[in-house]
């Protein structure tokens, strides 16, 4: 426990805003995933300065710091387990974007969609689009890496950086990388911060890579007999000579919810779905959509030919996320990556393992990395349906290792996936990882308890009837 009076008044003197209210607390306690952890005290960093003020007294109190962005993590990334500081960086969100370099320049509270949004003011867009891109943070896609539904095409956010400035533990402040186009002047410490989540530094600022916006997008999208059939889909469009901006597969229980909860959405027959996306030129994208078309005939592949269309396809996928409440009032869910030729032999065990603990197994994701999002749907009030969610996704897990697979494409580890890193990783890799966080931060002050040390979250729940701002 610590002075908190003491805190308070070290922050007053450095002029750093702050608040210890109850709404204030509660908001700061939880992302996403809905695992709530009061921390004692919020600061607010409006700049550089304000964010090493802040680290400076967490030193010299020795106090736990957890970094937020905007709180749509799903891992609990930016959820404060050990209570003590919560560092809110929303209002570090300046943008600049230099035209000549095709570079935005931003501070990490940034909301991704309005970086997009300035550099289109200049005929230039940013590239990785998490689904949550009009919420989430600069620092927060930074520090867990986040893909988004074009990384197929432009990469993750790590491809999409030229330079960070991070504040080290100790409140000192460097400058990793540059914002040239290319930089090879010994190892580049940008790296290391990049899917760190904040677990070495604060990313107070960064230099984003841009790119001329396309002139054109055609959606296009199928429907299978069946999943494996939609799987088997895939391979053809990922074998083929055309590369999709966007690939999103949704498997039969998925899609049947969208069909139960939007019926006047008229979708047709078929059980899986694919959505394809094609950008470039007026006559790149209209050729991309057309080859799909040619490449899935078999399975009756349409082409929008209307904006208007277009939507009605893009709503099957916006939907599938809320949908799947159909089957459960609460889910334990991971977003794994597989091997492209292991993803049916995945599929059939994942689905076995559902029948085999009764509970529904909703798969949908970024087919097109194979990224997938997998859910075990329970009902909280069910004796015992918790436990074999959490059970099941433990094989699944193991599955997902066994198969050359990762257990975490896009949201990070956080503290709700910590116990899957020694499936992920050696006992060699973790020491080195925990020798690296001990040599950015002794005092082990940002974000203890996460990503390296295990936490059991069996006796953990997440709270229910919470609304988020982007539900
Ligand atoms: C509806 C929805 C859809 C989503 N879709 C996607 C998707 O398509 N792709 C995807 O990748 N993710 C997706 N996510 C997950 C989430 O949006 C991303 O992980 C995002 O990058 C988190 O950003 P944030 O600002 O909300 O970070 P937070 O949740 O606030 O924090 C996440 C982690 O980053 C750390 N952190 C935050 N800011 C900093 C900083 N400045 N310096 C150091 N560490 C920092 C935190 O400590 C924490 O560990 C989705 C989430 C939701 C709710």
């Amino acid at each position: 426990m610590f002075d908190l009076a003491k805190v308070s008044a070290a922050f007053k003197d450095a002029g750093i805003e702050f608040s210890a209210g109850a709404k204030q607390l509660f908001d700061a306690s939880l992302d996403h995933a809905r695992y709530s952890f009061s921390p004692d005290i919020v600061a607010y960093a409006k700049s550089g300065a304000d964010v090493s003020g802040v680290l400076k007294v967490a030193g010299r109190l020795e106090i736990p710091v957890t970094v937020r962005g905007s709180g749509t993590g799903c891992s609990g990334g930016c959820v404060p387990i050990s209570g003590g500081i919560v560092l809110d960086l929303s209002g570090l969100n300046f943008i600049e974007i230099d035209p000549l370099s095709r570079i935005a320049h931003v501070g990490a509270g940034a909301v991704t969609a309005e970086v997009d949004k300035a550099a289109n003011a200049f005929g230039l867009f940013y590239a990785p689009d998490p689904s949550s891109h009009k919420y989430s943070s600069i620092g927060g896609n930074i520090a867990c890496n986040a893909g988004g539904l074009r990384a197929l095409k432009y990469g993750c956010t790590r491809d999409n950086l030229a330079a960070l400035a991070v504040c080290l533990p100790d409140g000192e402040t460097i400058k990793c990388g540059l914002p040239l186009r290319k930089f090879s002047a010994g190892p580049n410490l940008r790296d290391l911060f990049v899917g760190s989540e904040g677990t070495l530094g604060v990313v107070t600022e960064a230099w984003l890579r841009l790119l001329p916006m396309p002139k054109a997008r055609r959606a296009a999208l199928s429907f299978f007999d069946g999943d494996e059939e939609g799987f088997r889909g895939v391979e053809k469009i990922l074998l083929s000579d055309i590369t999709p901006c966007i690939l999103e597969f949704m498997d039969s229980e998925t899609l049947e919810c969208v069909r139960i909860r939007n019926p006047q959405m008229g979708i047709g027959k078929g059980k899986s779905a694919l959505l394809a996306e094609f950008d470039g030129t007026e006559s790149e994208a209209d050729e991309g959509a057309r080859r799909f078309v040619e490449i899935l005939s078999e399975y009756g592949a349409r082409m929008a030919k209307t904006e208007a269309e277009a939507e009605e396809f893009w709503q099957v996928r916006r939907k599938s996320s809320q949908a799947m409440y159909e089957l459960g009032d609460s889910k334990v869910s991971q977003d794994i990556v597989l091997p492209f030729g292991a993803v049916c032999d995945f599929f059939r065990f994942f689905k076995a393992l559902g029948r085999e603990l009764h509970l529904a197994t909703p798969v949908f994701g970024h087919a097109g990395d194979g990224n997938y999002h997998i859910h075990f749907m329970y009902f909280a009030d069910e004796k015992n349906a918790r436990e074999r969610a959490l059970e099941g996704m433990d094989k699944a897990i193991v599955k997902t290792v066994e198969l050359g697979g990762a257990v975490s494409g896009e949201h990070g580890i956080g503290f709700l996936k910590s116990k899957y890193m020694p499936a992920q990783h050696s006992g060699r890799q973790i020491s080195l990882m925990r020798e690296i966080k001990k040599l950015f931060d002794p005092k082990n002050i940002l974000n203890p308890g996460k990503v390296y040390s295990v936490t059991d979250i069996s006796g953990l729940h997440p709270l229910r009837g919470v609304k988020l701002p982007w539900d």
